[in-house]
């Protein structure tokens, strides 16, 4: 099975979420805003957002969100989204890109 690294690009991150979503998130995590609470390489579970200021700048909630490398290929949910409608929101771009910069 792929691990998170060998299923995530930047250029994947971009596909999976919408361009406000993608530029709020990279403001989540240029400003550090990803703390790991899990961090496996099928499997990451994180802290995201919880910083002051507006929504450009990477302001936003504190959400509980996670990253799956599974058979059927990158599968995600943020508890700031109803479990059955998973867009890939800022949360799971600022924990992607985190990833990729670690990797
Ligand atoms: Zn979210």
């Amino acid at each position: 099975m792929q691990d998170l690294t060998d299923l995530l690009s930047l250029e994947e991150i971009k596909r999976l979420s919408l361009p406000s979503n993608f530029k709020y998130g990279e403001a989540i995590f240029s400003r550090g805003g990803v703390e790991f609470i899990l961090s496996e390489a099928q499997e990451v579970e994180a802290w995201v957002g919880g910083l002051d200021g507006t929504v450009a700048e990477g302001g936003s909630s504190r959400r509980r969100t996670w990253l799956h490398a599974t058979p059927q290929g990158l599968t995600w949910h943020c508890t700031g989204n109803p479990r059955k409608h998973d867009i890939f929101c800022k949360h799971c771009v600022a924990l992607a890109l985190t990833l990729l910069k670690n990797q």
